[in-house]
């Protein structure tokens, strides 16, 4: 246990009410806690689902700024100081929905990419949608018109939804999944996001697919995959095989603009696998 002269004592109840709202987000999988704004009735939540998943070691909590010193008492009842900016974003509310995650998320610009964005891509379609495809990031033509996958690779996304399903006999269009990416902000150049951005825009992903938990996700590309999966196999060893995310099935499968590239015929045709094999899992 460290030695009490050696840590930044904060009143016990911010403590206590520091120590929940940390553990609620590493049970979501958030590492990196950043700026946002506490309702003053935010308390401590009593989800269900916060019991399944293993903790996150303390080592592992991270921090990118240093403006404020916090003691958090952990599980074990040992006290470890912690670096905040500014106050933690809210738990996950139990009345949790996309426009309150909207509204949370505002003009953000909690990572880099905040900079340079035109417009903040949050995702489209089905809000009760039983199936969620997971991208990477906008590209340009998202920036431009807000909204996920309207490009060459999202009309290609379109095309492998509406028509899988109808060949497959199910009354399934693209209206009806719901579609969003990682990071809700155009990385410049369309570079893969970062570490960092993965985690801060991170928190906004995951109260999105808890709020519409859907019966199944599809990861596009590797980067998603990683977003969710934390998987350390690429996306070809990784595709057309079921991991979870919570409680969630989870198929990563090739992003759509990799199968763009004219020599990716064998993807095109192992992505539409995946895809049959998902629409099936999901509105059998
Ligand atoms: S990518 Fe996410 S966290 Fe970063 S500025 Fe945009 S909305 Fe905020």
């Amino acid at each position: 246990m460290p030695e009490a002269s050696n840590l930044v004592m904060a009143p016990r109840i911010e403590s206590e009410a520091l120590k929940r709202r940390i553990e609620f987000y590493r049970d979501l999988g958030i590492k990196t806690l950043w700026t946002g704004h506490i309702p003053a009735d935010s308390g401590p939540s009593s989800s269900p689902q916060k019991q399944e998943t293993a903790p996150i070691p303390d080592s592992e909590i991270q921090s990118d700024v240093s403006a404020k010193a916090i003691d958090v008492v952990t599980q074990d009842q040992r006290i470890v100081p912690i670096q905040v900016n500014s106050p933690l974003p809210p738990m996950l509310p139990e009345d949790d929905n996309l426009q309150r995650i909207v509204q949370d998320m505002g003009d953000c610009t909690r990572c880099r990419l905040g900079r340079t964005r035109q417009r903040i891509v949050f995702g489209s379609g089905n809000p009760e949608a039983l199936l969620v495809f997971v991208g990477e990031g906008p590209g340009a033509d998202e920036d431009e018109q807000g909204l996920p996958f309207v490009g060459r690779a999202g009309q290609l996304l379109t095309q492998m939804i509406d028509n899988t399903a109808a060949k497959e006999g199910l009354p399934i269009r693209r209206p009806d999944v719901y579609i969003c990416n990682v990071v809700k902000c155009r990385p410049p150049d369309n570079r893969t996001p970062e570490a960092d951005e993965m985690e801060i825009c991170g928190q906004f992903l995951f109260r999105q697919l808890m709020v519409i938990r859907p019966k199944a996700i599809v990861a596009l590309g590797g980067t998603a995959a990683k977003a969710l999966l934390d998987l350390k196999t690429g996306i070809t060893k990784a595709r057309g095989q079921w991991y979870k995310w919570r409680d969630i099935p989870v198929m990563p499968t090739y992003h759509p603009s990799y199968l763009l590239r004219p020599y990716n015929q064998n993807a095109k045709r192992e992505c539409w696998e995946d895809l049959k094999k998902v629409l099936h899992f999901v509105y059998d």
